[in-house]
């Protein structure tokens, strides 16, 4: 057959669109998806023939498959874009996957804000319109010490608008050493020029001194901003202010010293095993004027910016029209306050909120958790192959063992910090680990896990019971397919 013979046999739109098949589609999904698919199948296939440089070798035109493509297309454009996934990697914090999973209860508290009227903005006690604001600064204000806070989009944000607020046309005070930039866009120097500030750095690179700060201080500075270096730490022979001494010297020349604290805990970490990181409460009572973090950091809750400090300056803040251009919506105000509630006590705080879980497990868990997950994986691999014992005699399509190895912090925080795990580490027999690797990452849920030499690790610190079974059953079949 010429190609002319097997163009003629491609159905029309309308043929494919009357298949009782495509019907049952077009009650299901909308019409123009299903067209469009039809038309794309159709085109694939056309293309196919004209590109084709030995058309005896196509396959005859087959409806039913076509339909069956259709099908496909059809349901992966009505399938949502945004997915959950299994983090087999280990790095707690990833803004790549999310940052911070929060808990049941706290999600239930957002499903219930989201699905009905609430008070957002109403004084239940007047009837009177209230602020936002007021459903978490009470226990920003209990939490931190500070008089009181304010909470905006995410920390990026809170930043910029600290700065326009109080610095525009002015200059702001900051160390060489701590211009920092975190994950590309976030960088102290842009964000300083588009808050309208003007950037006085002193000090060197790895040392900054007092007397640095001092001889910046002129009429015109707004204030002495510290910068936590979240994601780097500038080791040796170096020097750095400490917060006492910046906050004397504010004192001395009246001028407001601000912190961006970065991840901005609650606890302290080190009473876990964890590196000592100065904590919200640290800082405020150092006599810091503003201090801003994130939310979904180490706090372990919703994508936010938290701002907290003296009165008079969060007054100002809530004043700036951007407050109301970056203000955080009842979803992120219900899952925050939700999460800010389980610091009222720390050491239920530790149990309930994933991130800071996964950040204090023990080495035990760890090991027991990767010894099930190991138990799970190697009766999945038994499970798969006795299915097509014949054809496979030996069976095993991948090998397993535990291994010693580190968990990450991840998001900016506690960059040095080593987090001892186990991990069970695969190792596909029939086909390099990078192709199993990408097979995980687009499986049902996606997996995600890290390459190291030969072998695939999975870190249990990172995973759920609940995704053990799943993930065994993803390597089981991909190591037998492929
Ligand atoms: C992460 C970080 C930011 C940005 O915070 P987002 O909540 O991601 O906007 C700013 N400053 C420091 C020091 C940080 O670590």
């Amino acid at each position: 057959m010429d190609k002319r013979a097997y163009l003629t046999q491609i159905p029309s739109v309308d043929a494919m669109l009357a298949e009782p098949l495509v019907k049952e589609l077009l009650e299901q999904f909308p019409r123009e998806i299903v067209v469009e698919g039809i038309r794309k199948v159709l085109n694939t296939r056309r293309s196919q023939i004209l590109e084709s440089s030995d058309p005896a070798q196509l396959p005859q035109i087959d409806k039913s498959q076509l339909i069956a493509e259709l099908e496909v297309l059809v349901k992966s454009q009505m399938k949502p874009h945004l997915k959950y996934l299994i983090n087999a990697t280990g790095v707690i914090l990833h803004t790549n996957l999310g940052r911070a999973p929060l808990s049941e209860r706290v999600c239930q508290r957002i499903t219930e804000i989201a699905r009905q009227y609430s008070n957002l903005e109403l004084d239940l006690s007047t009837g009177e319109r209230g602020e936002r604001y007021a459903h978490v600064e009470g226990l920003l204000r209990r939490l931190t010490g500070a008089e009181s806070g304010l909470v905006v989009n995410n920390n990026a944000a809170a930043v910029l608008l600290v700065l326009n607020t109080f610095a525009q046309g002015k200059e702001v005070i900051v160390s060489r050493g701590q211009l920092i930039e975190i994950g590309g866009s976030f960088r102290i120097p842009d964000i300083m020029a588009k808050s309208g500030a003007i950037l006085k750095e002193v000090g060197t690179t790895n040392k900054t001194h007092l007397r640095d700060y001092r001889e910046a201080i002129t009429p015109n500075t707004a204030f002495l901003l510290k910068v936590h270096t979240s994601n780097y730490r500038i080791l040796g022979f170096t020097s750095e202010v400490s917060l006492e001494e910046l906050v004397q010297l504010g004192q001395e020349y009246h001028v407001p010293v601000m912190e961006d604290l970065g991840s901005g805990s609650l606890i302290d970490l080190s009473r876990y095993g964890l590196e000592k990181e100065p904590t919200v409460q640290d800082c405020i009572r150092a006599g810091v004027d503003i201090v801003t973090f994130s939310g979904d950091k180490l706090l372990g809750g919703p994508q936010a910016g938290l701002i907290v400090g003296k009165a008079a300056y969060i007054e100002k803040l809530k004043k700036n029209p951007w407050t109301r251009a970056i203000r955080v919506d009842k979803m992120t105000l219900a899952g925050l306050e939700a999460v800010l509630l389980e610091y009222l006590n720390p050491e239920k705080a530790i149990q309930e909120i994933p991130t800071l879980r996964m950040l204090t497990m023990k080495l035990p868990e760890l090991e027991s958790r990767a010894k099930d997950l190991l138990g799970l994986l190697l009766e999945a691999q038994h499970r798969t192959t006795k299915t097509d014992a014949p054809a496979q005699p030996c069976g095993e399509s991948f090998s397993a063992r535990i291994l010693d190895d580190f968990s990450q912090v991840g998001g900016g925080a506690l960059p040095l910090q080593k987090l001892p795990t186990k991990v069970v580490a695969v190792k596909p027999l029939r086909f390099s680990v990078q192709r199993l690797e990408e097979r995980l990452r687009a499986y049902d849920p996606p997996i995600l896990a890290r390459i190291q030499n030969d072998e695939l690790l999975l870190d249990p610190r990172t995973l759920e019971i609940s995704q053990f079974s799943v993930l065994a059953e993803a390597i089981a079949v991909i190591c037998k397919s492929l």
